[in-house]
């Protein structure tokens, strides 16, 4: 996936690249000050796995 950096008001699940709206997120985490949203708790755990793959 490409850094979601231009979309910042689209969110978008940086693990599977699903649109996300940030009131029905089924997960989320911040990291260096930006807050991701996940379509799922497994993106979630992918993402903070292994965040600097993403
Ligand atoms: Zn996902």
């Amino acid at each position: 996936m490409k850094s979601p950096e231009n979309l910042k008001n689209n969110l978008i699940d940086p693990v599977c690249g699903m649109a996300v709206d940030p009131k029905h997120a089924n997960a989320f985490a911040t990291l260096e000050g930006s807050t991701y949203y996940f379509c799922a708790e497994g993106c979630r755990k992918a993402f903070e796995a292994n965040p600097e793959s993403i």
